[in-house]
């Protein structure tokens, strides 16, 4: 177990925000965290799980204790004809994860290929992507419960999964470390190309395969989103809002040209995106950061932008969505 003191959590978040934690704690034993949840009596306001950093916005410093657990590795647990189970490390790149799936011809994840960030977010985030949620494929979630000190197992059914959601950003939010996911993989890939242009993507390439698939979405992503690299930013800060059957109709018939989609769990999804569009904050910029001038759904740091700033901007955008379309977008963005 390494801990820091005072440390610099820029390079640990991908809106590259300059914040520091007062104290840093990498493992890779679930134990440790443990151990020191036991020794350290930590409260659940004092204490940040922490992955790749890339759905968080830091808006001061943070007076508490950083987790970052680098538990690694791919396990394959058992398979059958149809399917393999699969426990990755909580620290393992998740598109690295991705990647090691298409090559070994396991189907599943692939539409999930290139979302940033490390495998034990995706329980909690319940990433989605093309018309797949990392839940789908989720078995079982290993962990440390920081109350008790003890190791558990949670299985899919407890987790909650709802749309980016998760009874880990609840009642269970900041309570545990996963230290290991464990996905159930198929090995006679249904694919699911019917959403944007995926199929048109894979087609170009010949036959429908999970190679093809992962390339087709990697190009659409990368010709769509801003390189974090270039432009820090976390990817869609707010999620598409969902509305009630009679809510939606109504802003369809005032804007005819709304993009709206059937929400797995029930009402309506609005494009977020859309709105943000017509509400006149694409492209705009407030201090150091900015609406995407391609993406509006993406909030970016231009340079040396401050949590502060970006959260203010992320105010703004709310607002003048609300003034005009009496829509509440709600962030995507974990804000500490
Ligand atoms: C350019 C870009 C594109 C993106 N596209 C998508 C997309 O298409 N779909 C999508 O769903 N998301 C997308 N995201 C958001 C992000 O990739 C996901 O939310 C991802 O799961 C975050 O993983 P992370 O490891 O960076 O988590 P972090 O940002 O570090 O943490 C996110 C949350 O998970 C918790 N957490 C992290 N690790 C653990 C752990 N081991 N145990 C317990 N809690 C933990 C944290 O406490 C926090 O609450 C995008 C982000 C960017 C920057």
């Amino acid at each position: 177990m390494e801990v820091k003191e005072n440390f610099n959590l820029k390079a640990y978040n991908t809106f590259a925000v300059d914040v520091k934690c007062k104290y840093f704690v990498e493992s890779d034993k679930g134990e440790d965290f443990a151990e020191f949840a036991k020794a350290y009596d930590l409260s659940r306001e004092n204490v940040l799980v922490l992955g790749g950093g890339s759905n968080l916005l830091f808006t001061e410093d943070f007076d508490g204790v950083v987790l970052y657990p680098s538990m690694r590795g791919f396990r394959v647990e058992d398979d059958d004809d149809e399917s393999v189970r699969v426990s990755v490390g909580s620290g393992e790149v998740w598109d690295d994860f991705v990647e090691w799936a298409v090559e070994h011809g396991y189907g599943g994840v692939e539409n999930l290929s290139l979302v940033p960030g490390h495998v034990g977010a995706t329980p909690v985030q319940n990433i989605g992507a093309y018309g797949v949620e990392a839940g789908e494929t989720i078995k079982r979630v290993e962990a440390v419960d920081l109350i008790s000190g003890e190791k558990v197992e949670i299985g899919a059914e407890d987790c909650r999964f709802g749309y980016r959601d998760s009874i880990f950003k609840h009642e269970w939010r900041n309570r545990f470390v996963v230290t290991r996911v464990t996905y159930c993989l198929t090995k006679r890939p249904e694919f699911r190309l019917d959403y944007g242009n995926v199929r048109e993507e894979v087609l170009k390439m010949g036959e429908v395969s999970l190679r093809h698939v992962r390339e087709a979405i990697t190009r659409i992503r990368e010709a769509k989103l801003p390189d974090v690299n270039v432009l820090p930013n976390a990817g869609s800060f707010f999620k598409n809002p969902v509305v009630g059957e009679r809510e939606a109709e109504a802003l369809r018939a005032k804007y005819p040209e709304l993009p709206v989609y059937a929400a797995k769990e029930g009402g309506v999804k609005l494009a977020a995106g859309w709105l943000i569009e017509q509400a006149g904050w694409k492209g705009r910029a407030h201090g150091h950061a900015a609406v995407h001038d391609k993406q509006a759904l993406v909030l970016v740091n231009r340079g040396g932008a401050t949590g502060i700033e970006i959260a203010r901007l992320a105010n703004e955008v709310k607002k003048a969505v609300f003034m005009r379309f009496g829509v509440v977008l709600e962030p995507e963005v974990n804000i500490i």
